[in-house]
């Protein structure tokens, strides 16, 4: 991966079109702190070289994460909101907000690099994923930073396109959050209850709970499913039509399948 960027003391991170040709670049590599020579030739995509012919493969990777401290040292960060989510219940579990950190580390090495992000007391570790293919296994309550987007330099130009990218829009996710996985289980038991209930007010256990017939079932007819949803007065609610089903053979023979009944002619008229 050639790497346009480079780190000019004091200036910081530098593009390759805003400096000197060759070794007047004054710059040197982001990840091992050689000296760099600008490559700005007619042809190809300009970019930095290491003076003494070395090679880092992770140079541009170096360059993206020092433009992300850079950003994190003196701008703002939508942390996103924690919720837990089962079938169509939600729980708000913690709201999001925008926070300015006091203090950002760089920790790890750069295949697997960490940010730990400070504000006070409080702190967040941000796990940067630069490929689709080395979505790391983050650990509990860490927040993926999703920086796939910039994994080509010369197409997404992260000097211009970085800062308000992290500014404006959502990179970050939670990863593994355990209030959330606890908050989510919660919300399961206590759709299952409800579905319980459900069964227990009517007097009737449900589906996968009722004893199995001890005499061999009769062969299932074939099946085939009604298109609109039909009410049943048994259950006084309305069935959806993968719950009912007809035989092709006859022609109006129905088994609704909340309350087991089987009618002939339209269900349960
Ligand atoms: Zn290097
Ligand atoms: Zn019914």
């Amino acid at each position: 991966m050639k790497n346009p960027y480079g780190i000019n003391n004091p200036r910081g991170i530098a593009f390759i079109d805003d400096v000197e040709r060759g070794l007047a670049c004054e710059c040197v590599c982001p990840l091992c702190h050689k000296p760099f020579r600008a490559c700005q030739g007619e042809k190809n995509e300009h970019y930095f070289a290491h003076q003494d012919a070395s090679e880092c493969e992770f140079s541009y990777r170096a360059s993206l994460l020092r433009m992300v401290v850079d950003y994190l040292r003196s701008g703002e960060l939508e942390i996103p909101a924690v919720i837990a989510r089962y079938m169509n219940e939600e729980e708000i579990i913690q709201s999001g907000e925008k926070i300015r950190f006091d203090r950002v580390e760089q920790i790890g090495d750069i295949k697997t690099p960490e940010l730990h992000c400070h504000l006070g007391e409080r702190s967040w570790v941000l796990k940067p994923v630069f490929d689709k293919k080395d979505r790391q296994n983050g650990g509990a309550g860490c927040l993926t930073l999703d920086l796939t987007r910039f994994s080509n330099p010369y197409a997404s130009r992260p000097h211009q396109t970085l800062a308000p990218a992290l500014r404006q829009e959502n990179l970050l996710q939670w990863k593994n959050h355990p209030k959330r996985a606890e908050a989510e289980l919660a919300l399961r038991k206590k759709h299952e209850e409800k579905q319980v209930d459900f069964f227990r007010s009517r007097n009737v256990p449900p589906f996968h709970n009722r004893p199995r017939p001890t005499v061999a079932p009769a062969p299932r007819p074939s099946f085939i499913a009604l298109e609109e949803p039909l009410p049943c007065k048994f259950f006084n609610k309305v069935i959806e039509p993968r719950d009912i089903f007809m035989t092709k053979k006859s022609e109006g023979y129905c088994v609704c399948r909340a309350c087991n009944k089987e009618r002939g002619g339209a269900i349960h008229t």
